[in-house]
Order: C-alpha cells, then sequence, then structure tokens
C-alpha cells in the first residue's frame, strides 16, 4: 500500500507541502494533515460528480464526443474568433500556464487570471511601489507581530497559522503563539478576530485612510491625525504604530477586503509605503493572502513571459497590458470577445451578471475536473485531470516559493497541458489550412 509523504495540497495559496496520502488500488483512503478544505480536494475527487468525457452542445444539449472532436471543435471557435477571451489558469500548473500564454499569442486572444477579481490591485500596487515581503518561512522563525488585515485565514486558509504565523513555533519563535502579538484588522469581528490580541474594527472602504493615519504617525506627524480614523479612536492608532515601530518583525498579511474595497490598488500602494516607512524602525514586510493555490504561479510565469502580470491582450501581435481596459471582466461588460476559454475557474459563478450574460451569448469552451455553472453556458467542455493529484506540475506559495506537486494517483484524463498543447497544434494546422 504506497504511502506517500510531502504531498502538496493545491487548493489554497498556502500550498501546505507536508501532507501524507495512502493510496489503495489507484484511490486515495488516508490523508493526513490536511486542513478540512484540503481533505475535501483530495476525496472530493471521489465524492464529487466529475466531468466525464468531453462534450459537445449540439441542439442545446451537452453530448459526449472523443478528446480529438471536442479539441477540433474548440480550436475552430479559436480560430474563426477575431477577439478570444482566456480565463483562469489560477488552480493548474505553471507548465499549463505557460501553454495558455503560448496559445493566446498564437490566436491574438486576451490572458487573464483569477487575479481579475481578487488580487490584481495588489500587482498593481507593487508595480508601482514594490512589495516588501518575506518567505513565509521566516515569518515563522521570526515575526513577533502579525497582523491579519481584510482576510479571514481561519477559514479560507486553515493551516496557515499553525504552519507559518501566529501560532507556529520557530527558531526565534520558539513560544509560538504567546511569543507572537496577533493583531486583526476587519469590518467585521471574524473567527480570526476572535483570535487576536488586539481586534481594530474599522468602517467599511476605510482602509487607505488607517494606513495613512499610521503612515503619519510612524513619521512623527501624529498632530495631523484626526481624533477618529476610519471609525477608530485616535488613541487606539497611536498604539497600534507604536507596537509595530517596536516590533522585532511586522508581518502584515492582507486580503481581498483590502484589495477589493474602496480605493482598490491605493490600498496597497500606501500599505506598501508604511512598510517602507516602518522598515526605517524595524523589519517588516507585506504578503497577500492569495486564494486559488497557483494565482501566484501565474502571474509569475506570466510576467518572465509577457513582462505583465495578468490582463494580457496578443491581438496587436505583442502583449499589451492595461487592466480597467483588458482586464476579463472589462472586456465581457463591454461585450468585446466573440469567444472564451474557461479553465481551471468558474467564471459563470464568480463574474458580475452583465459579463456572464455576454458570456452565455458567445461559444464557451471550458477546460475543468469538474462541472460548475460554467459547464451550463459552454459549447465545448473538455475534462482535465486534477493537478496535484492526478497530475504533477509546479505552483507558487503566496509567498513566491515555487514547490512541485506531485501525482498521486493514475488517471484517464488528459492533464491541462496536455490538452493545450493539443489545442495549439490544432489551430496552427487549421491556420495552415491543413
Ligand atoms: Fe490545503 Fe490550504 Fe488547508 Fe494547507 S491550508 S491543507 S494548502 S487548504
Amino acid at each position: 500500500m504506497p504511502v506517500i509523504k510531502d504531498a502538496v495540497c493545491s487548493l489554497c495559496g498556502s500550498l501546505c507541502d507536508d501532507i501524507t496520502v495512502t493510496v489503495e488500488d489507484n484511490k486515495i483512503t488516508k490523508i493526513e494533515n490536511a486542513c478540512i478544505l484540503g481533505h475535501s480536494k483530495f476525496v472530493g475527487m471521489l465524492e464529487h460528480d466529475r466531468i466525464e468525457t468531453p462534450m459537445i452542445r449540439k441542439d442545446g444539449e451537452l453530448v459526449p464526443v472523443s478528446y480529438e472532436e471536442a479539441i477540433e471543435a474548440a480550436a475552430k471557435i479559436l480560430v474563426n474568433s477575431k477577439r478570444t477571451l482566456s480565463y483562469g489558469w489560477c488552480s493548474t500548473s505553471c507548465e499549463a500556464v505557460s501553454k495558455a500564454i503560448q496559445l493566446a499569442e498564437e490566436t491574438g486572444s486576451v490572458i487573464d487570471s483569477t487575479a481579475n477579481v481578487c488580487h490584481g490591485p495588489t500587482a498593481l500596487a507593487a508595480q508601482e511601489k514594490g512589495a516588501p515581503s518575506a518567505s513565509l518561512g521566516e515569518i515563522k522563525n521570526r515575526a513577533d507581530v502579525i497582523i491579519f488585515w481584510g482576510c479571514n485565514p481561519v477559514h479560507a486558509h486553515p493551516r496557515h497559522m499553525v504552519r507559518y504565523s501566529s501560532f507556529s513555533k520557530g527558531l526565534f519563535t520558539e513560544k509560538g503563539r504567546k511569543g507572537r502579538k496577533m493583531i486583526v484588522i476587519d469590518v467585521r469581528k471574524t473567527d480570526t478576530a476572535k483570535l487576536a490580541d488586539n481586534y481594530i474594527e474599522i468602517e467599511q472602504g476605510s482602509d487607505l485612510l488607517l494606513v495613512t493615519a499610521l503612515r503619519s504617525i510612524v513619521n512623527g506627524h501624529e498632530d495631523v491625525v484626526p481624533e477618529t480614523v476610519a471609525g477608530v479612536p485616535k488613541a487606539k492608532v497611536v498604539e497600534l504604530a507604536e507596537t509595530l515601530k517596536n516590533a522585532k518583525f511586522v508581518c502584515i498579511f492582507f486580503g481581498m477586503g483590502v484589495t477589493q474595497s474602496r480605493s482598490k490598488y491605493k490600498n496597497g500602494d500606501a500599505m506598501s509605503s508604511l512598510i517602507s516607512d516602518l522598515n526605517q524602525h524595524t523589519k517588516a514586510v507585506m504578503i497577500g493572502m492569495r486564494g486559488h493555490y497557483n494565482v501566484t504561479g501565474f502571474g509569475q510565469v506570466a510576467t518572465w513571459e509577457t513582462g505583465f502580470p495578468m490582463a494580457i491582450d496578443f491581438s496587436r501581435g505583442y502583449p499589451y497590458y492595461n487592466p480597467g481596459e483588458t482586464g476579463a471582466n472589462d472586456l465581457l461588460v463591454r461585450e468585446e470577445p466573440d469567444a472564451a476559454i474557461i479553465a481551471a475557474a468558474d467564471a459563470g459563478a464568480h463574474f458580475p451578471q452583465k459579463a456572464v450574460r455576454h458570456l452565455a451569448k458567445i461559444p464557451v469552451i471550458q477546460i475543468d475536473p469538474y462541472p460548475n455553472p460554467t459547464t451550463e453556458i459552454a459549447d465545448v467542455v473538455i475534462p482535465a485531470a486534477i493537478v496535484g493529484i492526478e497530475a504533477e506540475g509546479t505552483a507558487y506559495r503566496m509567498d513566491a516559493i515555487s514547490l512541485r506537486m506531485k501525482k498521486l494517483i493514475e488517471s484517464k484524463f488528459k492533464t491541462d497541458e496536455e490538452i493545450v498543447k493539443d489545442l495549439i497544434t490544432k489551430v496552427r494546422e487549421l491556420k495552415r489550412g491543413a
């Protein structure tokens, strides 16, 4: 009975790499170390419906076909399209992302990741101001003040605090939780906030005000701060600034509560400046709490290959990038795309109504292991192996550390990488008129 140690959990951006998996008769029968979310990923493939076969929509119904027929139908859609949107690619391997970028270039498409609706503003902020960061190992070993701002790891990244942050014990943080100060800043008292030493409740959309006030105090201009900031009494903001200045090592983990609230990328931009200010007094870093397990990897691969982390438009024959214009939702709301590939993501469930309404009007190719609301509007559905379980590959953790995901069991499904390679070959054949 094979017992596979140090498997990587391919669910959230924590990418826990200490999972032990027991396999019997090509089935996962035991999972050790994973949290409830990770556990559901490993057993989910047994308990949830899969897309069992490639399908093409005929007379309004999806009918089973071979991989070859589905690839051919998808390639025809791409070749006949003048403006394809390729979206998702964050719950798959970097190798598949690389091929997806190649396909986008080959077809003059726009390719965007799920960061479009989560940490995209973080990427913009990092481009403008930088993002002083560290590995999660450094946080574990050194950070004595940890802030969770606009995120709720108890539910979204359940092992994060135990493995890497507040509750972990490291080389210079051997007392674990007792030796660290945990602060939560949020608009409501989340389950993470209930574990904090200091919970600071702010008014909705006021993150930028609080960051700016903290910067003023850290830089010695307390006098310009009003008596209340973001709904928080000045005395409490001063106390927080002093805690940060007097720490040995501060890490601010921030989530979509920061990136998707009012001021968007300016929140991350200002936070980056706060981190720089704090580094005049102590060591401080910031890390985005990335959701999809390889959304960081998409940004890395896209940046190596095109110079840009997301929202890349190849229609000019070279990569062009202007989020707000070339983002997946921007295009769909303007009703520009005349075809779409949605891979390893569920635009049908997560995009605004107007965007989904346009998707429903155009040919959609879906590549995914599981059926989801996007399947309902797809014209070609291509099932894929689950990366990290049925296929190996590379992914980047939220701190941009790359990890190799193992193949744990055999599968009848093609990998995302193989599917996209086949699509590229078929598109080239059709373009040549072969
Ligand atoms: Fe998987 Fe995330 Fe849970 Fe770790 S914290 S086991 S990566 S779901």
